[in-house]
């Protein structure tokens, strides 16, 4: 969507292909972060933005064993907004999407299942997408696959990612707020269990971490000893764990952790979880997401607008943005492994975790280091294509 909202902001006409009907669906991941926020304050959208319901939260903190430990630290962040936002990932695909139809250059169809890619020798020059009324070529001198992790327009070109492995998947689930709770988006690690609670003002957003491909294992042994390892994790939340009413409020994000080798080929371009899916240490696949398609914006529409682009301009796509994924994902897997992986793994003080306790207590500043990675990542992106 911000892709598609460049480009066309350019000159250059875009056809965003949404297989839904509308974005509204299961939670996938809420956070818009202070480099996306610089963003929009480019585009000149930041107020209208922050106009809408949100969240904001200036510091993340972890719940280790019985110490409360400063994470991370927006407020010295060297960006307008200071603080991570929290809006349903719906919410802010429908205000991007009503700021792209401004623009006549602009069209989303939704209900339009992009599927078979057009070829003309070695070149792709379009997809084929399914739609209620039947199939539709649509003929481009690119095509973005911004189609996320499962993509399927990365499969028909052959590209394939390198798994990078991760110990763990999450389930997500929902659990009344209530006024007396503490307020600060806190990680909980005790006794070999570890849960993430984003604060969503009514609701609490959980994230809870469980070793790879152990969810039936879980449910097995039952709801209520679910309902237990919740309580004894985060007890503030035993007087409402009765809420999980059965596992259908129980939703499991199977983690991937990949890269392309190569994010292109004559004619098309993946972005975003197509190209790098990030594990969810941090909460950065979205930020990475909007970054690529900044880069790709400013690298491309010039030329697009112009009538081609290359093989060459389309692999300084993946130039610019590939060190600052794979960067990304090198910390995140480093944490997978020395933190989370051990703790799974029934090591209640993994050195690591201990190191940093210890360090960040002598030196609070140190907090300032991680929120400059989770809120503005390795090398952020401006808006700089100019508007046609
Ligand atoms: C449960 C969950 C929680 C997460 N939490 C966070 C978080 O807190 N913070 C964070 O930064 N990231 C989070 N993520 C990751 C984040 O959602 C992704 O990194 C990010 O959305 C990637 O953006 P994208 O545009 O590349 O792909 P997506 O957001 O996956 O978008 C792909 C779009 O393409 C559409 N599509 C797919 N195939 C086709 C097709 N063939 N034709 C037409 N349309 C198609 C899809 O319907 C979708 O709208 C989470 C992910 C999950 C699953």
């Amino acid at each position: 969507m911000m892709a598609a909202l460049l480009f066309a902001r350019a000159g250059v006409r875009t056809i965003l292909l949404e297989k839904h009907a509308d974005f509204l669906r299961d939670f996938r991941g809420d956070t818009i972060h202070p480099s996306t926020m610089e963003i929009m304050s480019e585009l000149g959208l930041l107020e209208a933005f922050l106009e809408r319901p949100h969240q904001e939260v200036t510091s993340l903190a972890g719940n280790l064993g019985d110490t409360v430990v400063q994470v991370a630290d927006f407020t010295h962040l060297p960006s307008r907004c200071k603080f991570l936002a929290f809006m349903p990932q719906w919410d802010f695909l429908n205000f991007l999407a009503e700021e792209a139809k401004r623009y006549p250059t602009f069209e989303l169809r939704t209900q339009a299942r992009a599927g078979d890619l057009l070829w003309e020798g070695e070149r792709v020059v379009g997809v084929r997408a399914q739609t209620p009324t039947g199939s539709l070529e649509i003929r481009a001198t690119l095509t973005v696959a911004a189609d996320g992790r499962s993509s399927l327009i990365r499969e028909r070109a052959g590209l394939r990612p390198i798994d990078l492995g991760a110990p763990m998947d999450v389930l997500w689930l929902r659990l009344s707020k209530f006024r007396d709770d503490p307020h600060e988006t806190f990680g909980y690690i005790r006794n070999g269990r570890i849960m993430a609670l984003i604060d969503r003002g009514a609701y609490w957003q959980c994230a809870y971490v469980i070793s790879k491909g152990t969810f039936q294992e879980l449910r097995a042994r039952g709801l209520d000893a679910f309902r237990q390892d919740v309580s004894s994790l985060v007890p503030f939340l035993s007087d409402r764990v009765e809420e999980i009413d059965a596992w259908d409020d129980v939703k499991l994000l199977t983690v991937q952790v990949n890269r392309l080798t190569q994010w292109y080929l004559p004619g098309l371009l993946c972005i975003g979880d197509a190209a790098h899916a990030m594990s969810p240490i941090g909460g950065v696949g979205i930020n990475l997401a909007i970054q690529d398609a900044v880069a790709a914006a400013n690298l491309l529409a010039g030329k697009l607008a112009r009538g081609t682009t290359s093989a060459a301009d389309l692999r300084a796509v993946q130039r610019r943005r590939e060190r600052a994924a794979r960067l990304t994902q090198t910390l995140q897997l480093f944490i997978q492994r020395n933190v989370i992986g051990r703790v799974l793994g029934g090591d209640h003080a993994p050195p690591v975790l201990a190191g940093l306790r210890g360090l960040v207590r002598r030196l609070p500043i140190l907090t300032r280091i991680p929120a400059r990675l989770i809120g503005l990542g390795f090398r952020p992106e401006h808006v700089e294509a100019t508007r046609s």
